[in-house]
């Protein structure tokens, strides 16, 4: 995505400036939409936002607003709507000891944050990625650092948002004010229909981070080691732990063609730990010691016990999920709830996780283990886990081949239930649901009260969702 110097103040670009370009593809994906903005604004500040919400409104132009570039459809660039792009908004980060709340962009990274959060002593679960936005992921629900212990981020640790309306109005938004613009925000992801300014968040202490990962040979023994690696979340303790199956080939990292020659699908099961001691975090991940016999002879590497900076993780996560050399995506995902047996799972899984359609593309199975509270937020749908897989490569030529593949694979997961995360949404892919349709209808309601004239239009796919039929 490039590096990109703060501008002294808010910029304007229009498709002749010589920044547009810069800007409309600030996008992690390299599948760039073709779609044009007739303006992007990069603010500094909320009232430069409110100028720019008020501009669009007087025009009639549809606003698509980004913070890390991160969502893999980039909605947010609008043919012929306007574009904020919040990357330079509000940078201030503060932090108040006495109600130990952390207020900060939605601009600001993970990096940023995490950089912050380190020189204070602190911890607020950012996601995993060093370079996801806090807007979009915050918008999104947020399965941040530990999320099956607390829940998602925003859920459980956002206290308070800042809001520019599509009137252009600046406005609080908390448990007590504005409540229903605060519970639309948590869980809504694209659909969000008001520019987030602003965001209060609690935070606790920063402990040290341990990680332990089991590299195995799974091409052969798939089913059996998924289903272990599944009903070993039970017993891995959730307060702190962090619990993630993953697939890749063995020859998927690094630059070259799209195609594995190696063939060898490994799975990769990786606990990661927030704690005090590396005794500690040895006792909560003893259950993965129980590796079965059967399995220890596939073991391709173990990487011990360890003390990880947060840097060390982000590469690991960076070596999964590459971007900035030109990667193509195609992700797709399913939230899989609790009435799904092991044994579906496995075998649904299967094609997503194992069949994997190039090199460079990973398969993940991540322990959610939530059970969002619908009258806190609209992020509603209870999920056990998430099955996802990032088809990577670098050939335009195999998009329509990828896109075919990750349809036909994810409409026959999607059968285990529920709907998506609402960070992997595609409404020119896949129509599912990211919240129940009780949530949904109380949503659309409060999206109509502060969007009566359809500002923001990235909700309309959800509202497609309501007129499927769901298998499960
Ligand atoms: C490499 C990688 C790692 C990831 N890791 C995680 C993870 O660990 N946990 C997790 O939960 N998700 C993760 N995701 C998914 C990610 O959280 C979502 O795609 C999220 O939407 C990205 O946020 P963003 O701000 O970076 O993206 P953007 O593309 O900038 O934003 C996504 C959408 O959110 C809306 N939006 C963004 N900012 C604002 C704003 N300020 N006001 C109003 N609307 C706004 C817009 O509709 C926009 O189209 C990851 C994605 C990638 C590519």
């Amino acid at each position: 995505m490039g590096s990109y110097a703060k501008p002294e103040s808010t910029l304007v670009l229009d498709p002749t400036s010589t920044e547009y370009e810069r800007y409309r593809t600030r996008i992690y994906n390299a599948r760039h939409p073709d779609r044009k903005p007739v303006e992007i604004v990069v603010p500094l500040t909320t009232t430069d936002v409110t100028s720019a919400v008020k501009r669009a409104k007087e025009k009639g132009l549809k606003v698509g607003v980004r913070s890390g570039g991160h969502l893999f459809a980039a909605p947010a660039v609008i043919e012929q709507g306007l574009l904020i792009d919040v990357k330079f908004l509000n940078k201030d980060i503060q932090y108040d000891p006495v109600s130990q709340i952390l207020t900060f962009s939605p601009g600001h990274t993970v990096e940023e944050l995490a950089g912050h959060c380190g020189k204070i002593g602190r911890f607020f679960p950012y996601g995993h990625s060093r370079t996801v936005g806090a807007g979009g992921f915050l918008l999104t629900g947020g399965q941040g650092l530990f999320c099956r212990g607390h829940g998602y981020t925003y859920e459980s640790w956002v206290t308070q948002i800042e809001v520019v309306t599509p009137n252009g109005e600046v406005v609080i938004a908390n448990k007590t004010d504005n409540h229903d613009l605060f519970w639309a925000a948590g869980g809504c992801g694209q659909g969000f229909f008001g520019v987030l300014t602003r965001v209060w968040g609690r935070t606790d202490r920063l402990r040290k981070l341990f990680d332990t990962t089991y590299v195995l040979d799974s091409t052969d023994h798939f089913k059996p080691l998924l289903k272990w690696a599944i009903e070993l979340a039970e017993r891995i303790p959730k307060q702190q732990v962090d619990y993630f199956i993953g697939t890749m080939y063995a020859d998927g990292q690094g630059l070259g063609d799209d195609e594995s020659r190696a063939k060898r699908v490994l799975m990769l099961i990786n606990i990661t730990i927030g704690c005090d001691s590396i005794e500690e975090a040895k006792t909560l991940a003893a259950p993965l010691d129980t590796l079965p016999e059967e399995f220890r002879k596939i073991v391709v590497s173990q990487i011990p016990m360890q003390e990880r900076e947060f840097e060390a993780l982000w590469d690991l996560q960076d070596k999964f999920i590459p971007g900035g050399n030109g990667e193509r995506y195609r992700v797709e995902s399913v939230l899989v709830g609790f009435d799904a047996s092991d044994d579906e799972i496995v075998d649904k899984a299967e094609a997503a996780l194992l069949k994997l359609p190039t090199r460079k593309a990973t398969g993940a199975l991540a322990i959610v283990d939530s059970r969002p509270d619908e009258n806190i937020q609209a992020l509603s749908l209870p999920s056990r886990l998430m099955i996802s897989s990032m088809v990577c490569y670098q050939d335009p030529s195999l998009d329509a081949k990828m896109d075919k593949w990750a349809l036909d694979t994810y409409t026959e997961i999607e059968k285990l239930g529920l709907g998506q995360h609402a960070g992997d949404f595609d409404v020119n892919q896949r129509v599912s649901k990211i919240m129940t349709d009780s949530a949904l209808t109380k949503w659309l309601k409060i999206r109509e009260k502060y969007d009566p004239d359809e500002m923001f239009i990235g909700y309309r796919g959800f509202q497609k969702s309501l007129e499927r039929k769901w298998n499960r």
